[in-house]
């Protein structure tokens, strides 16, 4: 099956110059979307996760039927104010500003391994800001995986010395 022909190209989104790869199309399909997660579900099993974690929103969706698969957990990474207790907190530079995201601080126990799953990897600064703070919990970061990954952007960068895996390149 070739998934990229399940994504939309979507030019001058979210502003002008920028092109925006939409996995809604996979999403709404049902045999494709059971593909691409079939896929990180075997890249979980190789590494042998007891946890997996994703940062909102596209993060939950691909992330919760890899965890429901596999049988372990999944734990939300958010926006501030968003969780109802006490979190720990990272924030990480935008090329305009900055951002911050949050976990629960029991989310992760220390020696726990935790594979990251997000739609897409762009800089590295959502993925990065997610290492962070499983870190800072104790977490291993038993790897990372993404549908997309746009190399352009140089996210792997961020990723020097984790194990990662994505199903397509633009
Ligand atoms: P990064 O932090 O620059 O790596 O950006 C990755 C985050 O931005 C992910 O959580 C994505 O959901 C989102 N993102 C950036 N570009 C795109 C895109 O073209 N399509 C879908 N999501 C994107």
């Amino acid at each position: 099956m070739n998934l990229k022909d399940y994504i939309a190209k979507v030019e001058d989104y979210p502003e002008e110059g920028v092109t925006f790869r939409d996995i809604t199309p996979l999403m709404a399909n049902g045999e494709a979307f059971h593909y691409a997660t079939e896929q990180i579900v075997e890249y979980a099993r190789s590494l042998k996760v007891d946890l997996v974690a994703g940062p909102e929103a596209r993060g939950f969706i691909i992330g919760c039927p890899v965890a429901y698969a596999l049988e372990i957990g999944f734990v939300p990474v958010r926006k501030p104010n968003k969780l109802p207790r006490e979190t720990v907190e990272v924030n990480y530079d935008l090329e305009y500003g900055s951002n911050t995201l949050t976990m629960h601080k029991d989310a992760v126990k220390p020696g726990q391994r935790v594979l990251i799953i997000d739609d897409l990897l762009a800089t590295g600064g959502t993925i990065k800001a997610t290492i962070d703070l499983i870190e800072a919990l104790g977490g291993v970061v038993a790897g990372c995986a993404f549908l997309i990954e746009l190399e352009d952007l140089k996210g792997k960068e961020q990723l020097a010395g984790y194990e990662y895996k994505t199903l397509m390149t633009y």
